[in-house]
């Protein structure tokens, strides 16, 4: 048999003969309820107890003291990286094997994506390679890190735990401190991952989520910030709700902010969404492991598993083609689809979308090779494996 065949067979196994779908949200609990609960009480916008009641529940979850729950990730990662001090004319490192979402919310904020390579351990930054580059490619000026190319202050280094694996965060933190650069996770797709024992988005400066459809818990689209620091998450607030001034009725501004506030009716499918987390984690791990002794029969191919010392949500079941097999990809993802299997490639690497095609980059070899053997399969919490 082909190898498209074998991968086939080994995904039809364990999910068995009918369509399915990369990845579907899954609405059973509390949702119906909460969501009658905001169109019963008029509070469907952005004040109500469920945003509230969201923010708790996301701070003890994951651990950070703060959470400002926002209307999307990419709302949140701007903001976030606003409040790192990115400005204008800037250079932001990220990983150019991500979300697009990463890079626009570096331009939103007038700086420059400068991308950075990935490894083959938990497909995040690699700090190997990283620290070696900036050590030859950038200067200290002033306390900053210049790019000795462009001359541009490079401020921010954001990690990004790609399908819910966590990133080598000791060393990129380690390189952050070095290089005085803040760090902001990108953890947009890490929810309920852990580096070891501390969950993903708490150990940098700020870390971001998402609560899009197809993320591990959905509030249709929404996002949040998470931070340590208690005036930080004071601005993030301000700066997410127009910079409104509290008053009973006086509608005063004290800076050009942002609608950027997550609605209650959005809250309120979070919060119902939070109490299932628990059993969407469970039916990740459980189809990893039905997956991976599948997948375990079969040459050319193997499914990512979580990075040692961390615990993954197993948000995206990830399969890296074998370097011999690479050019079989195309095959792989035509015949998964004509038998209604939903598979997905990677994303195209950022360095190569026109909109970005002239940023700096160092080195992307690892990052391009992945790039080119990922295929993500079927990965929804209501898959019985
Ligand atoms: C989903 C995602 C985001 C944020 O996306 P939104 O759709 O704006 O919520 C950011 N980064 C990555 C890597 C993502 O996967």
């Amino acid at each position: 048999m082909s190898l498209s065949q074998n991968i086939i067979s080994a995904i039809r196994s364990v999910v068995g003969s009918n369509r399915v779908v990369l990845h579907e949200p899954s609405f059973q609990g509390n949702e119906w309820l909460y969501i009658k609960e905001c169109l019963d009480t008029t509070f469907v916008s952005s004040v109500g107890q469920f945003v509230d009641r969201f923010e708790t529940y996301l701070a003890e979850y994951t651990g950070a003291a703060y959470a400002v729950s926002v209307v999307n990730g990419t709302a949140a990662l701007h903001i976030a990286l606003l409040l790192a001090g990115v400005q204008q004319g800037d250079e932001v490192l990220i990983p150019a094997l991500t979300f697009v979402a990463t890079a626009n919310a570096v331009s939103y904020c007038g700086a420059s994506p400068h991308f950075v390579d990935s490894n083959e351990h938990d497909m995040g930054i690699d700090p190997v390679k990283l620290r070696q580059y900036l050590a030859v490619s950038t200067e200290r000026c002033g306390g900053k890190c210049v790019n000795k190319t462009t001359g541009k202050v490079i401020r921010a280094l954001v990690p990004m735990h790609t399908f819910g694996h966590p990133a080598d965060l000791d060393g990129l933190l380690k390189i952050a401190r070095d290089f005085n650069l803040a760090l902001v996770e990108d953890a947009a797709e890490s929810l309920g991952s852990y580096y070891h024992g501390r969950h993903t988005g708490t150990l940098g400066l700020f870390g971001t989520l998402s609560f899009n459809g197809n993320k591990i818990i959905t509030t249709g689209g929404g996002g949040a910030i998470l931070t340590n620091d208690p005036e930080l998450a004071r601005k993030a607030r301000h700066l997410t709700t127009t910079a409104k001034i509290s008053h009973a009725w006086e509608y005063r501004h004290d800076e050009i902010a942002y609608n950027y506030r997550m609605p209650n009716i959005n809250a309120a499918l979070g919060c119902a969404q939070l109490e299932q987390l628990t059993s969407f984690l469970d039916s990740k791990r459980a189809l990893f492991e039905a997956y991976n002794d599948a997948f375990s029969k079969i040459d050319g191919v193997r499914l990512f598993a979580e990075p040692t010392g961390c615990r993954s949500n197993y948000w995206l079941q990830t399969l890296i083609i074998d370097e011999p097999y690479e050019s079989q990809r195309e095959v792989i993802l035509k015949t998964t689809h004509d038998t209604g299997i939903m598979t997905r490639p990677a994303w195209v690497l950022m360095n190569e979308l026109v909109p970005y095609l002239n940023c700096p980059a160092m080195d992307l070899s690892f990052a391009k090779s992945l790039s080119a053997r990922v295929i993500n399969i079927p990965s929804s919490p209501n898959i019985k494996a």
